[in-house]
């Protein structure tokens, strides 16, 4: 680690450990902002922060799975709207007519709509015929478009009563499409943009990174000189990365998509929140992370508790839905669901059979 000179106006980065001017410190977002994380951080330097913002945060923030549950949950995200994954789809006797659904600001379906179509086709007699089909709630400008046509071919309008009475109206159900508001694939793969991409892989770095950045919030900067958090560090900082970039860096832990119920179910009611917790174990200093009831993982990010003086296991709970965060000491929290240390020993059970999980799988 490079010796930092106690000078006021340079701070040391906590991702690339170097020494920079106090201008390029940033407000760093433990849980990506994108999402109404609403802890910070500091000591992160402008470079790193626009890398973990493009480059991990990203895979968790556009992440299908997680937006799929933010539009359940009608949580809406930084831009303040609620993902619609159901944006885009098709007639059903006609895949290339879009239909689009839109919802209203608090997520209620808002209106199914008809892009309109025209065909025109020349007689043998040289006469036009036109036919237009527009969405139902259009139906007053269905004469204008017609007419329109036919002046444009050179052809007399033709009274829009009379275009009217020949309407016919047809109620038919449209597939909608699951889009994937905005994911970013990897270079040199190509994708077709109806297709849903379940990434599997990077979303994985960006729960590391909140497991990394809890570390330092709770721990200080001695956390920095900690070997374990430094591969951590090191890992996020990789470029290209592949299944194996975490084990690369000898992370050790377990980051999974939650199926029915999340392994360690003490906090399986807070379906809306995030959750991240420090917990010592022989040693050991594990964080717990879960994001809604979509996303779990426990980090080892020491195997140097006794270097930490006054190491308290804490808790944070973020709701992203109000933007705020709130900490507390983890026994104190489980007091408020139940006999404290009936509920910690079953943390413990939880945490040790997700460990077993992790070292078979290894
Ligand atoms: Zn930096």
């Amino acid at each position: 680690m490079k010796e930092v000179k106690p000078d006021s106006n340079r701070f040391l980065c906590i991702i690339c450990k170097e020494d920079k001017n106090i201008e390029e410190n940033t407000i760093e977002h433990v849980f990506p902002e994108a999402i109404g994380g609403a802890l910070t951080i500091s000591n992160v330097c402008r470079t790193c922060n626009s890398w973990l913002g493009s480059d991990v945060d990203s895979y968790l923030t556009n992440n299908f799975l997680f937006q799929a549950e933010c539009q359940d949950l009608k949580l809406a995200l930084k831009n303040g709207k609620i993902p619609n994954i159901l944006k885009k789809g098709s007639l059903e006797t006609d895949q290339d007519r879009t239909v689009y659904y839109t919802m209203d600001e608090e997520g209620n379906p808002k209106d199914l709509y008809v892009t309109p179509k025209i065909t025109k086709e020349y007689t043998k007699n040289g006469d036009l015929r036109i036919s237009a089909s527009v969405d139902f709630k259009d139906k007053e400008k269905l004469a204008e478009m017609i007419n329109k046509t036919f002046e444009r071919e050179g052809f007399s309008k033709i009274d829009p009563d009379t275009i009217l009475q020949n309407m016919t109206i047809i109620k038919e159900k449209p597939i909608m499409k699951i889009h994937p508001s905005r994911i970013k694939v990897p270079k040199n793969i190509s994708y077709s943009k109806e297709e849903i991409i379940i990434d599997t892989l990077r979303y994985k770095l960006s729960i590391a990174k909140i497991a990394y950045e809890l570390s330092y919030y709770w721990l200080g900067s001695k956390f920095l000189d900690d070997e374990t958090g430094n591969q951590i560090r090191l890992s996020l900082l990789e470029k290209n990365i592949s299944v194996n970039t975490l084990k690369q860096f000898q992370t050790s832990g377990i980051i999974e998509y939650i199926g029915e119920s999340p392994s360690i179910d003490i906090w399986k009611h807070l379906d809306d929140a995030y959750i991240g917790v420090m917990v010592r174990l022989s040693g050991f200093i594990f964080i717990y992370i879960k994001l809604l009831n979509v996303i779990e993982g426990l980090i080892l990010v020491s195997k140097q508790s006794f270097n930490y003086k006054n190491y308290e296991d804490k808790i944070v709970i973020i709701d992203p839905r109000n933007r705020t965060h709130q900490e507390n000491i983890l026994r104190a929290e489980l007091e408020v669901l139940g006999n404290r240390e009936e509920i910690f020993q079953q943390l413990i059970l939880n945490i040790g059979n997700l460990i077993k999980k992790t070292s078979s799988e290894r």
